[in-house]
């Protein structure tokens, strides 16, 4: 089980503990009390990872064999052929195209799926020399992909996700060639062209006037990142299900060859985010128990991945992120406590990378791993980033765990 961004640091409101610290988890701290703890660099000590680079790096893959655009948009659904180029986008608001200050990279959140589906329609009428699709999916996400021949060796337009970048700042860029290669060239020039066109729709569209007079951010501008235009090539895992529900995670499982159970995600239909993830989460945490019922005679391995725990660490809300890691436990980690023993499960929980509150974004901090192994004599742990780092499993790589759990031979 991934946990999404559950690693953190400590907070002053929750008295100088992390989330998971804070938290009571009684259930996971069953598992711990049964198992072995240790800790992680889901890609290598150093690395700041993304969602994608790391689950690509935990299931023992190169990162070169993936692009986020392209697990994007297969788990959205969109039909690829080679050559097809796609990115992962997130509906945002800056200030002007002039300026381009970013003022929001999620448009605050606030975009239901109704106003995103709605200016979803008026961008795919946007006339390229190129045919594109543009998909919105969950929240403030959307894939993007542009059909043909086209050049991966472009840049995004948010210089935070660039890389090389030391100081993320808050300005958009163009979309750059990262090669001297007159493809890379003309594939960034239709994809800004394509950007400027969509902001010049986005920032006249009815919906966004009427949100600015609402009060609320307009999402008048695409963040585009994670460009790809090769089908991943990642290890298979024929033998393992999954419970996943964002396009990433479904286009990963895919890729991998998982059978992968989805479910349909809440609409967000009023402007309080929180209570759409909220929503997701409750829904995720049944999905996920469920799945494990059906499959427990059927399946060997499952992968299971709750997506909501990141966004209070983007979003600085400690207390929040607690609340989740509390309500995961009470639900879908008492469920496994309550089948794994007598089943001769072994469970693995961890997170793909930290998110800290305080930083409001990823991190280089390792994460926490909870390895239960059944038959193990309990002593007394709590499942924390602090136990973790002091546990008998210790150190490890992304790509050294299921080695060290015995996942892989
Ligand atoms: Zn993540
Ligand atoms: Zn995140």
């Amino acid at each position: 089980m991934i946990i999404d961004g559950l690693g953190d640091l400590p907070h002053k409101l929750l008295n100088d503990l992390t989330p998971l610290e804070a938290a009571q988890t009684p259930n996971l701290d069953f598992l711990a009390a049964r198992g072995v703890l240790g800790y992680m660099y889901p890609v290598k000590p150093g690395f700041i990872p993304e969602s994608d680079e790391a689950i690509v790096s935990i299931f023992g893959n190169d990162l070169i064999s993936s692009s986020r655009g392209q697990l994007e948009a297969r788990g959205s659904d969109l039909k690829m052929t080679r050559g097809d180029l796609a990115f992962r986008v997130n509906f945002a608001t800056i200030n002007s195209l002039e300026q381009g200050n970013i003022i929001d990279r999620r448009a605050g959140r606030t975009l239901t799926t109704e106003e995103a589906s709605i200016l979803s329609k008026a961008i795919n009428k946007i006339k390229l020399p190129c045919e594109f699709v543009f998909k919105p999916t969950i929240q403030h996400r959307a894939a993007l992909v542009f059909r043909g021949g086209f050049s991966d060796d472009i840049s995004g337009n948010d210089s935070t996700y660039n890389q090389g970048m030391n100081f993320p700042s808050d300005k958009v860029s163009k979309c750059k060639p990262l090669e001297d290669d007159e493809n890379a060239q003309y594939t960034s020039n239709i994809v800004n062209e394509f950007l400027e066109k969509a902001y010049v729709i986005l920032n006249n569209h009815p919906i966004n006037i009427a949100r600015v007079r609402r009060g609320l951010l307009p999402a008048n501008f695409l963040l585009i990142r994670g460009a790809g235009i090769e089908p991943p090539k990642l290890k298979q895992y024929k033998k393992w299900i999954s419970s996943n529900y964002m396009p990433l995670e479904i286009g990963f499982s895919n890729a991998c060859g998982i059978k992968n159970y989805s479910f349909e995600y809440p609409e967000l239909k009023g402007i309080d985010a929180y209570e759409n993830l909220w929503k997701g989460l409750r829904k995720a945490c049944k999905h996920a128990a469920n799945i494990i019922k059906k499959n427990i005679k059927r399946a060997e391995y499952a992968y299971v991945h709750i997506k909501e725990t990141d966004l209070p660490g983007h979003d600085n809300k400690p207390i929040e992120k607690k609340l989740m890691i509390e309500y995961i436990d009470i639900t879908l980690i008492r469920y496994l406590r309550s089948i794994v023993p007598q089943n001769k499960i072994n469970v693995v929980i961890t997170a793909d990378h930290s998110t800290p509150c305080k930083l409001k974004g990823h991190s280089a901090d390792p994460v926490p791993v909870l390895f239960y192994n059944c038959g193990q004599v309990p002593s007394a742990k709590k499942f924390c980033e602090k136990e973790c780092r002091k546990g008998e499993l210790g150190r490890m790589d992304g790509n050294e765990l299921f080695q060290k759990v015995g996942f892989v031979k």
